[in-house]
């Protein structure tokens, strides 16, 4: 039930990746007005592995946002099988009888994504950039004016509304780097999803095939580890498996690893998705909790601002990028990492877990219970 009256001006959404799009899509679809800016024009390409979790695919298709041909159009690739190394040993590859983890194309997929909330009945505006904010209205750099009602932050890891209410620019970010190989240039074609510890401190490197080319990346959050560190880290390991690097481009973004902000903004300004630092801070997984978020921020306009009884969910986006912040210490931190690794390779428990993880099936909590009974 909507409880509030919207004021006469729109609600305006700055972003139009997965967390814009979708507090845009559920808003238009309960009437309300909404304007959804973008500074790229459509389709444009996003840096990311591509991989969508299990949780994340079933957010999609439970909220109507997409339906299950739509989802499979979109997938690349399905992988049920997870190699699991640290440095040079594989400690294990763990197969999953659960639905598994889809490579979708970024670029793909966020422009479906934004035809959805512009055929639900938001205005979208592409190719203009957001330059200032404040509570009731926005500027862009065609000089429009537009005001608003609420405002939704959805503008990505240096968000602009987010250094609004925080006055200032956020302080830490987390890096992911990677390259697109295409399968042809490759001696061997990667069997399923890997995982390479040991690389780089608090991240790993990862090998995601798809159906023609593998992405090859790595990231850390919150770690030591400089963009010049990481960059070395994946050079070199794909140097070793006789890879030239010159050969393809390298592609960066930053990735949140600043607080999360549990409450989504404050007054009638919402963050959502990597804006709020709704960043998994083991795995590095954003695009299902930017999608789950836009939901939230978008069932917290339709209470009339009430973001209490909206966000307090134990199984939301927040609670599980929390516990992600404290349960990344236990695989990577340097007094623990030997026994989690240790862990990988001998008990089939902790891989399943880590799967489970990585695909959403259990939140860390439930994970961590499993294990120990
Ligand atoms: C290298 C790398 C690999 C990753 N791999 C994965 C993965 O495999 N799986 C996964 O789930 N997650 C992954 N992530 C994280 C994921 O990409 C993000 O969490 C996700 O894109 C967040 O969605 P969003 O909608 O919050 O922001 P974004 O997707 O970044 O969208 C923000 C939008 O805001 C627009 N914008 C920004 N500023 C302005 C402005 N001033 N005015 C107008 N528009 C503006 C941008 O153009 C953009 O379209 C990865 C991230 C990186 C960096």
């Amino acid at each position: 039930m909507i409880n509030n009256v919207p004021g006469k001006d729109p609600t305006l959404i700055v972003g139009g990746g997965p967390a814009g799009v979708s507090c845009a899509w559920k808003l238009a679809t309960f009437s309300i007005p909404c304007i959804l800016i973008d500074k790229a024009s459509f389709p444009r390409d996003k840096v990311c592995g591509g991989a969508l979790s299990e949780r994340a695919a079933e957010i999609l298709i439970t909220s109507g946002i997409l339906s299950n041909n739509e989802l499979e159009d979109l997938t690349l690739k399905e992988h049920r099988t997870l190699s699991l190394w640290n440095r040079d040993e594989l400690l294990r590859t763990y197969i999953s009888q659960d639905a598994p983890v889809r490579i979708i194309s970024r670029r793909k997929f966020d422009s479906v994504l934004l035809d959805k909330a512009a055929s639900a009945g938001a205005f979208i505006v592409t190719g203009d950039t957001v330059v200032s904010v404040d509570s009731s209205s926005v500027t862009t750099s065609s000089g429009k004016n537009y005001p608003c009602s609420n405002l939704v932050g959805a503008d990505g890891c240096n968000s602009l509304v987010r250094r609004f209410i925080a006055g200032k620019r956020s302080k830490g970010t987390g890096m992911g780097l990677e390259y697109l190989i295409p399968l042809t240039d490759l001696n061997e074609i990667p069997e399923g999803l890997q995982i390479h510890f040991g690389y780089i401190p608090y991240g790993y490197i990862w090998v995601f095939p798809d159906s023609e080319k593998v992405n090859i990346g790595a990231g850390a959050v919150g770690s030591p580890a400089s963009p010049s560190n990481i960059t070395e880290a994946l050079n070199g390991f794909l140097e070793a498996r006789g890879i030239s690097c010159d050969k393809y481009q390298l592609q960066g973004a930053p990735i949140p690893s600043r607080e999360l902000d549990r409450n989504l903004g404050k007054g009638n300004i919402y963050l959502a998705g990597d804006a709020a630092g709704l960043v998994d801070h083991v795995s590095g997984e954003g695009i299902g909790h930017a999608v789950q978020s836009g939901f939230l921020v978008a069932d917290c306009i339709l209470s009339g601002g009430n973001r209490g009884t909206v966000l307090n969910k134990k199984d939301c986006c927040i609670s599980i990028v929390r516990q992600s912040m404290f349960y990344r210490h236990l695989l990577f931190s340097p007094i623990t990492h030997g026994t989690a690794i240790m862990g990988l390779r001998d008990n089939e428990e902790f891989a399943r877990g880590y799967w489970n993880i990585i695909s959403g099936k259990e939140s860390y909590n439930e994970m961590f219970r499993r294990l120990l009974t």
